[in-house]
């Protein structure tokens, strides 16, 4: 199989037994090119199947407090409401931005965005969810091109393929601004033990495949909040420049910010 993002040969890498009903064993296979890890099964796997393999793995979990798997949840979604809450303040976002927390989940970022911020509202949209308030965009809305800024937070690990890829990011209006959270390394663990194997983790990101998406979707800057774990891509410098007003460490470029460089990665 070919990397999803820069189409280089992609060789086995490591297989993971989870002895699930959907998922016995996993092979990942790793691009020559970029490094990018990918769950080859997963890939591969009907979509009935991936959708029973989520819900298996969530019936698995729902008992388990989130806080357990990720003990830094919380504390990292307000760093990102605050910083989101700073973005309006310096001028890089204000009241008529159309913006999308894109995987919401149960809406959690921008329920805390809007404590501290009354425009504009970060709109919701999970794929997975029933939509239990007004703030949830159905998918009819997802228009292309029509944001000007979309947010995806631990999102990025569970995409298949180039087309999830291209659909977040052709959301962006010519100037709009992406930001993510997920983790990116400089080289993906040869590692079955590895914590962020998961069984619904499907795509594992390296400094050199974000740097190929950066370029892929011409954005111009990038820049890397350490608080809040968020990478913000900007098309705009000039709006770029405006986050040199913000607090927090920071870490800015024209490429993508390869910012974990050695192990552990975050
Ligand atoms: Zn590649």
């Amino acid at each position: 199989m070919n990397c999803p993002v820069c189409h280089a040969e992609m060789n086995p890498f490591i297989e993971k037994f989870f002895g699930m009903k959907y998922l016995d064993k996993c092979d990942y296979v790793r691009c020559e090119n970029c490094g990018l890890v990918v769950a080859k099964t997963l890939y591969e796997m009907n979509h009935n199947d991936w959708e029973n393999l989520n819900r298996e793995c969530h019936a698995a979990y729902q008992n388990t407090d989130a806080l357990d798997v990720d003990p830094k949840w919380l504390e990292r979604l307000h760093a990102q409401a605050n910083i989101l809450a700073e973005l309006v303040k310096v001028g890089v976002l204000n009241e008529n931005t159309r913006a999308v927390d894109y995987g919401a989940g149960d809406g959690k970022l921008s329920n805390y965005f809007a404590e501290k911020i009354s425009a504009p509202t970060l709109m919701k949209f999970d794929a997975y969810m029933s939509r239990p308030d007004e703030n949830y965009l159905p998918p009819e809305s997802l228009t292309p091109a029509s944001f000007d800024f979309v947010i995806t937070c631990s999102v990025f690990e569970h995409l298949i393929g180039a087309d999830d890829f291209a659909k977040i990011f052709a959301l962006l209006k010519d100037d709009g601004i992406a930001a993510l959270h997920t983790l990116v390394c400089e080289e993906v663990p040869r590692d079955s033990n590895w914590f962020y194997l998961q069984p619904v983790h499907a795509t594992f990101w390296t400094n050199a495949a974000m740097q190929k998406i950066f370029d892929q979707y011409r954005f111009k800057a990038c820049a890397y909040h350490v608080e809040s774990r968020l990478w913000f891509m900007f098309r705009d410098t000039d709006k770029f420049s405006l986050l040199k007003k913000c607090s927090g460490t920071w870490s800015f470029s024209n490429d993508f910010v390869d910012y974990w460089k050695a192990k552990p990665y975050r």
